[in-house]
């Protein structure tokens, strides 16, 4: 469960930014994934899902920004993009480059927060639930004589 583990992570990061930021719901964050890390975005999504359920990142939107390998080419003497993770040969000339300048990015690249409500609408909900008066209704639970009558 590689994704598992990733997606508990992010949350752990992210709840002590918000925690730093005052609190507050999350309503995004983006990710940059290098498509070397070999994070499956579908099951990303899904365990991020599963992980944030309890915490403040609960519905939160999931952005993710795939990041192409890009290796350096000492032939060429440039970077270049690779088109996929098959093989690091340049596709220029086809050397080998060991040399990974990008790809395996797993970065918390922001975090959306909801903003914080202003603090008049605490004072209106004080005062609904203050309101309610105390009612003198007769004690209708109080134990009723079982005999009425007087024996013959
Ligand atoms: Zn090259």
């Amino acid at each position: 469960m590689h994704e598992l583990s990733i997606a508990t992570a992010v949350i752990d990061e992210v709840s002590k930014h918000v925690a730093g930021a005052g609190g507050g719901r999350v309503l995004a964050i983006t990710l940059r994934i290098g498509r070397l890390s070999c994070v499956q975005e579908g099951a990303l999504r899904f365990c991020f899902d599963l992980a944030s359920a309890d915490t403040k990142l609960s519905g939160a939107r999931l952005e993710i920004i795939d990041v192409p390998v890009r290796i350096w080419c000492p032939a060429c003497g440039a970077e270049q993009e690779l088109p996929g993770v098959q093989s690091l040969a340049c596709p220029e000339c086809g050397r080998l480059s060991g040399d990974i300048r990008a790809g395996r990015e797993l970065d918390l690249e922001s975090i959306e927060l909801e903003p914080l409500p202003p603090p008049s609408t605490e004072q209106t909900a004080s005062e609904l639930t203050s309101s309610t008066s105390t009612s003198t209704e007769p004690d209708s639970t109080a134990p009723q004589p079982l005999l009425e009558r007087d024996q013959p």
